[in-house]
């Protein structure tokens, strides 16, 4: 790919969205396209339709490659673990891990006071880019929610909605592909909206974040788990120049778009008269994740299974030390945001 690092686009060179899956049921109502929201906040630079499509597309099939084999060692959740900040992590076992992972989980639901006793539970959730819906699943059977997820890769659509199926689930979750900047779902109509690590690919971070906030409902909870780079101090106006490179060179493995700051989310959250913004940066809580991917992947299965998954699968691999020199030198920020819809949404 010539560059990965995708400028936002305008919300007119978006492509349609894709076919819907057939896996959709019943309590995943799709919306009338005439609801979506169609006009970015701003434009930060233009990029063109084929930039796009190449970016989905390429992010679908690294997925679509990828995802059986870090079933196979990582189990169902594809993000970080949470750690103590102090964890050491060359002791830690994969149960460990699996358990951090979890722990991200219930770690984001806190932060968010979703785990506070007054607290609303969330009876409808939308987990956007669900990967092979992990946390959708956790989160149905925590809150006995309903939960809909979506995803670009079809292989990561099957198989989520065959884990629901295996696991006695399929009434409760339902998974299908779709674009999360595009979301077949009407508005107002989830009162938790979830994204775990999906920010990150998304091209237009304006059209990401209003799709967000369409689809919640009034008083819903918003909760954005992602990879920003650092914010900028004051007095600069972009990164350094060996910073853009490591992170390009992470876009070209991972196929990510340009980045942005948690400042960046922040100001966008505000624009749209958000309530209860709060960010945190949890990068030393994630600090032992990179590592421990590093180190299954380079035992006698990890290698072996790697050879037999794909070029794409493989140049991710080969990109997790890059991934681990942007946490030591702060170029890369492990950041939650979370916020609140209105009750009463103001026009946008
Ligand atoms: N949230 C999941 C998976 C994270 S991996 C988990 O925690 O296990 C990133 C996910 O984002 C993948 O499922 C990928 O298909 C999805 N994704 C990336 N861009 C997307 C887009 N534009 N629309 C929908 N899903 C997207």
């Amino acid at each position: 790919m010539a560059s990965l690092r995708i400028p936002v686009p305008s919300a007119s060179f978006l492509s349609p969205p894709p076919p819907r899956s057939p896996h959709l049921v019943h309590h995943c109502r799709p919306s009338s396209s005439s609801s979506r929201a169609r006009t970015p906040l701003m434009a930060m630079a233009s990029s063109s339709p084929p930039q796009l499509q190449e970016l989905k597309q390429g992010i679908a099939d690294f997925y679509d490659q990828s995802s059986g084999l870090w079933e196979q060692i990582w189990g169902d959740h594809m993000h970080h673990g949470f750690y103590d900040s102090d964890a050491d992590d060359v002791s830690l076992s994969l149960t460990n891990h699996r358990s951090a992972q979890i722990r991200m989980i219930e770690e984001s639901l806190r932060f968010a006071s979703l785990l506070h006793p007054d607290s609303k539970i969330p009876k409808r959730i939308v987990d956007v880019g669900c990967g092979i819906g992990g946390s959708s699943r956790y989160l149905a059977q925590k809150f006995g929610a309903q939960c809909c997820g979506i995803t670009l890769s079809p292989i990561q659509a099957q198989r989520a909605n065959a884990l629901a199926a295996s696991q006695g689930l399929s009434d409760q979750v339902s998974f299908q592909v779709a674009d999360a900047l595009q979301q077949p779902f009407p508005d107002d109509e989830f009162d938790l909206v979830w994204s775990m690590e999906s920010g990150e690919h998304m091209p237009d971070k304006p059209k990401f974040v209003k799709e967000l906030v369409r689809v919640a409902a009034p008083g819903a909870t918003i909760i954005i788990v992602t990879w920003c780079h650092r914010d900028l101090n004051p007095s600069e106006d972009s990164l350094k120049p060996w910073e853009n490179e490591l992170l390009q060179k992470i876009c070209k493995a991972y196929f990510l778009p340009a980045w942005c700051s948690a400042a960046d989310y922040v100001g966008l959250l505000h624009s749209l008269s958000l309530q209860d913004i709060k960010v945190a940066d949890w990068s030393p809580n994630v600090a032992p994740f990179w590592p421990a991917v590093l180190r299954t992947a380079l035992t006698w299965k990890g290698l072996t299974s790697l050879l037999f998954s794909g070029i794409k699968t493989i140049k991710g691999a080969l990109a997790m030390p890059l991934m681990i020199e942007g946490y030591k030198k702060g170029v890369i920020k492990f950041t939650i945001i979370t916020c609140r819809k209105p009750e009463q949404a103001p026009d946008v």
